[in-house]
């Protein structure tokens, strides 16, 4: 039996202030016995979650990481400096990364062995446009970005969770029907399967795009769907918490 996982993807949004009061009114709402959950802070605030959630139920990650261990590479993060604010999760492959600056399924196969080796969880997100949706490729789009993720993880796919997030649903209000996130969903669960049916018994497959407490239920009832990658609903403590008390 898979653990249901609720992660908040911040984006590029959030100030002291705001974070306060929203780490604040999560805190404040979360139960020893809920769903696993997370907050995805934009890095400069990641010591900020970490004083705010440290001795709660509430982990906390990064959006993005460095492919490189360190060096001169200007503006990038390291992995080894996301574990120094004991991140649980990092989220690589975002479709947002993948259309504004142009990662490969390679490179996001890089910053997942990254994160791995740095003692983290990565989030793997993959998921098709529309007009590849339209053209029925839907499928071989997300095997070839899960597919060059496990290639290079070996034997670590257990320790990885997935995230299923078909970019037009992202941040439009359109959300996949249930029955609909469901059939790629089990397209994932069986490419994983095919590599290793033990672990893939294990990896939590979340859904994201436009995941609402008035939705979020419906979707995390279907059998491979094991929780939300939540983008704009985890901006409001008590969207977010409706979230997370769903998936219980
Ligand atoms: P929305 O929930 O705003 O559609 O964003 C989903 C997402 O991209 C989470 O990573």
């Amino acid at each position: 039996m898979r653990r249901k996982l609720v992660v908040g993807n911040w984006k590029m949004n959030g100030s002291r202030a705001a974070n306060a009061s929203l780490l604040a009114g999560i805190v404040a709402g979360v139960n020893a016995a809920d769903a696993s959950c997370a907050v995805c802070a934009p890095a400069p605030y990641l010591s900020q979650c970490q004083d705010a959630l440290s001795g709660s139920p509430v982990a906390w990650g990064a959006q993005d990481v460095s492919a490189q261990p360190g060096g001169a590479f200007t503006g990038e993060v390291a992995a080894a400096m996301l574990a120094d604010f004991a991140c649980t999760y990092v989220i690589v492959g975002h479709s947002e990364r993948r259309a504004y600056h142009g990662e490969s399924s390679e490179l996001v196969a890089k910053k997942t062995v990254a994160v791995l080796d740095a003692g983290m969880t990565p989030i793997v997100c993959v998921g098709e446009t529309l007009a590849e949706r339209d053209a029925g490729q839907t499928a071989a789009v997300v095997s070839g970005q899960l597919g060059a993720v496990l290639d290079l993880v070996g034997e670590r796919m257990a320790q990885i969770v997935v995230a299923y997030e078909p970019v037009w649903a992202i941040g439009t209000g359109k959300t996949a029907t249930p029955a609909m996130a469901q059939e790629v969903h089990a397209q994932l669960r069986a490419q994983l399967m095919a590599k290793n049916a033990v672990a893939a018994e294990t990896v939590q497959i979340l859904y994201g795009g436009s995941m609402k407490p008035d939705n979020a239920l419906e979707l995390m009832a279907q059998p491979d769907i094991d929780g939300g990658l939540i983008g704009g609903a985890a901006l409001k403590a008590a969207d977010f918490l409706a979230i997370l008390h769903a998936a219980n």
